[in-house]
């Protein structure tokens, strides 16, 4: 019996012992292709890199560790000049720490001690959107609206305010193009602000490409335009949570810049540190930036990780390897290559409802009828069959589902390394076919 907590308390899960650009292999030799960069979106330049394994030892031989209310460090340095470098304009400064639920959970601190800063601590409510995960921590999960992962740790930190998601799918109705329904779905978050008061509202939280909780839905053409342009009139704080859809996971480090909108904070973690150490870090914009140093000039907040030097090093070992290597051009490839093979695969597959997506972001939504959108029972847990079906065929993917409103079925993510080759795509699409057609065999057609 293994002494490890895992998520499903009496099932012990198969044990990894080696991985290596795409494929992993767990003790019993088997092979397995990770479709989905280490389970979650972070191994973004596939397993082992000898580039950031020279980076992290070369850290380890100066310094492992010191805090940061003592001293800074190179690899800190270098790492937020490379951020703020590929940043839009008007994020000029870096907060690191272990992971994506801390950067969360920093982003609403600062949120709220900037507020405090200003002289308006009423601004205390923060609107996010139904569906969401923004982490773990109860800040993080209290503003989350996957309500399925918060219903057990209740009461929350906050009251939670949602609005609907942007999520073209299932709520653009057929009367309306993507930018009507992306005007239409932002404008939602105006009535939230009206109807809580613009003076009580300190910030909005929302996934500009929505990853685990809806599968890879990107944002309506015009939406991050226009929740900018609202939360400006109101002065409401925005956050883009990029943790999962940033570092050039839909082919630019940072997604909100395939619209220009430039938000208060941006969180990033996972393909920050590509896996080989956790990371995660807030780039927060200028007019907090500024309140915030004019203030009581000291920051409330602090984890004892906070930029730590080996994770700095090997973060920004990964960022080198993708700029050096070219590795977005390869997402740009890769993508249309992806998005293609899906399409001529399963554009009329029965249960494929839905493909979508942006880079190597790439999402199915899976239904019982293509024509009414009816999603599977979720007794069925079909995501769950598909899970366990795909490892067995050797395969590795996100699938989720989460229709606790109501909104939504299941569906299936891919995220597989910057690095992934074109015979490996086919290989992703050919073991998905084999594991999606056994399930939907396996479960019961109700
Ligand atoms: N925000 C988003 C959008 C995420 O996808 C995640 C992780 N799935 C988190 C926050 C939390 O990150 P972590 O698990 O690293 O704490």
């Amino acid at each position: 019996m293994s002494n490890v907590i895992h998520r499903k308390l009496l099932e012990t899960p198969p044990r990894i012992v080696a991985a290596d650009g795409l494929w992993v292999t767990d003790a019993d030799g088997k092979r397995y292709l990770d479709a989905v960069s280490g389970g979650v979106a972070v191994s973004c330049i596939g397993h082992r890199n000898e580039r950031v394994k020279e980076a992290i030892d070369a850290q380890i031989e100066a310094v492992s560790y010191v805090h940061s209310s003592f001293f800074t460090s190179d690899p800190a340095e270098q790492l937020a000049h490379q951020l703020i470098k590929a940043a839009p304009d008007g994020l000029s400064k870096v907060l690191f720490c272990s992971g994506g639920s801390e950067a969360v959970e920093a982003a609403l601190k600062l949120v709220r001690q900037t507020w405090v800063e200003r002289g308006e601590p009423n601004r205390r409510h923060v609107i996010s959107r139904r569906q969401s995960y923004h982490g773990a921590t109860l800040g993080a999960l209290s503003v989350g609206g996957n309500l399925a992962r918060s219903e057990i740790y209740k009461p929350m930190l906050f009251e939670g305010h949602w609005i609907d998601p942007c999520y073209a799918y299932r709520e653009k109705s057929d009367q309306e193009d993507l930018e009507a329904y992306g005007l239409r779905s932002a404008n939602l978050l105006e009535e939230a602000i009206l109807r809580l008061g613009a003076d009580n509202v300190a910030a909005f939280i929302m996934e500009p490409v929505v990853g685990a909780t809806l599968g890879c839905a990107p944002s309506a053409p015009g939406y991050l335009k226009r929740v900018r342009e609202i939360c400006d009139t109101y002065g409401v704080l925005l956050i883009f949570d990029e943790i999962m859809c940033g570092m050039g996971r839909t082919g630019t480090t940072f997604s909100c810049a395939e619209e220009g909108v430039v938000p208060d904070f941006l969180t990033v973690a996972k393909g920050l540190g590509g896996g080989f150490q956790p990371i995660g870090a807030v780039l927060v914009g200028d007019g907090p930036v500024n309140d915030l140093y004019q203030g009581s000039g000291a920051l409330k907040h602090g984890f004892t990780y906070m930029a730590h030097p080996v994770a700095c090093a090997a973060a920004s070992a990964v960022q080198t390897v993708i700029e050096e290597e070219n590795l977005l051009e390869n997402v740009a490839t890769r993508s249309e290559q992806f998005f293609s093979c899906l399409q001529t695969r399963f554009k009329d597959h029965p249960n494929i409802g839905d493909i979508r997506g942006r880079g190597l972001f790439v999402g199915v939504e899976l239904v019982k009828d293509r024509v009414s959108k009816e999603p599977f029972d979720q007794d069925v847990q079909l995501h769950a069959v598909i899970k366990k079906l795909a490892l067995e065929e050797g395969l590795m993917t996100y699938p989720g589902s989460g229709t606790v409103d109501g909104l939504r079925g299941d569906h299936v993510v891919f995220a597989p390394a910057f690095t992934v080759s074109e015979a490996e795509i086919k290989e992703i699409i050919d073991r998905f076919e084999v594991a999606l057609d056994r399930a939907l065999v396996s479960i019961p057609q109700i």
